[in-house]
């Protein structure tokens, strides 16, 4: 435990698993009040009880960041409930099985579309009023490696990613002037719930080792690192950053 986030809330989208489980509970180790938010009941509850049962502070909240509707009450329930909201980590994503564009169906695509594009985008709406009520916060967007570059049947979770780069800068443009700060984290292949689905085929995960110069795939924890830094005060100059914790995909 350290004191970092003491006296912080800070909302996590995405926190039942993979990368949002693991910044829910290190934002909850450096002694923040986390609200766990999940479209996944038992995960969402699984985080938020073993945050409680580190005596940390959580509570889990059932959101469909697709619905806005729901992000709005998400947002309205931690502000009236703990005061104010000064981290938001949206990170809540889906992804597909690699499918040519010619065989992805339009349902598939808008589901995509839907939580990884219009949910940052949601959060990011309700989100940002809310700061600006209390006078300033900063959020993390999840983006991805796949923000920067195109992969073969992933026209609709690769599309979706870049948006997020979009929304980002957009952003970070319009309220850098009113205390708000707006990044994104950038990740690789991350061994979360997510990819493991994926990768049962060894040949398929020695693919995709392969992308990375540093020879493996990284953990959530170290993106969890990365999205603390940027939500803290040691990250007051970073803004409109999208930050890459790809083990060297990038520079490829
Ligand atoms: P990663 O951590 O690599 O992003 P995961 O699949 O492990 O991938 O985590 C994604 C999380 O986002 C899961 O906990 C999942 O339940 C959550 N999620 C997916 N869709 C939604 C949604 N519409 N609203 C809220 N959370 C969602």
């Amino acid at each position: 435990m350290n004191a970092e986030f003491e006296g912080r809330v800070v909302v996590v989208t995405g926190a039942g698993t993979g990368i949002g489980q693991a910044t829910a509970l290190a934002f909850a180790r450096a002694g923040a009040r986390v609200a766990v938010a999940d479209v996944a009941e038992r995960e969402g509850q699984e985080t938020a009880a073993r945050i409680i049962a580190e005596g940390g502070s959580a509570r889990f909240f059932k959101v469909d960041v697709s619905r806005a509707v729901e992000v709005e009450g998400l947002v309205a329930q931690v502000a009236g409930d703990w005061g104010r909201i000064d981290v938001m980590h949206n990170n809540a994503g889906v992804t597909l099985p690699s499918t040519p564009i010619t065989e992805l169906s339009e349902a598939d695509f808008d589901r995509v579309i839907a939580v990884n594009q219009k949910g940052v985008w949601l959060c990011m709406k309700y989100g940002i009023a809310q700061m600006l009520r209390q006078g300033g916060g900063a959020i993390v967007n999840t983006a991805s490696a796949l923000s920067f570059r195109g992969r073969a049947g992933g026209s609709a979770y690769v599309a979706s990613k870049h948006a997020v780069v979009g929304l980002t800068k957009t952003c970070a443009v319009e309220y850098g002037g009113r205390n708000i700060r707006i990044n994104a984290v950038c990740p690789g292949m991350i061994r979360t719930p997510m990819l493991d689905d994926r990768t049962r085929d060894p040949d398929r995960e020695r693919r995709l080792v392969a992308l990375h110069p540093v020879g493996r795939l990284g953990t959530a924890e170290e993106v969890a690192d990365c999205v603390l830094w940027l939500a803290s005060d040691r990250a007051a100059f970073v803004h409109g950053a999208l930050v890459s914790v790809d083990g060297g995909w990038g520079a490829c």
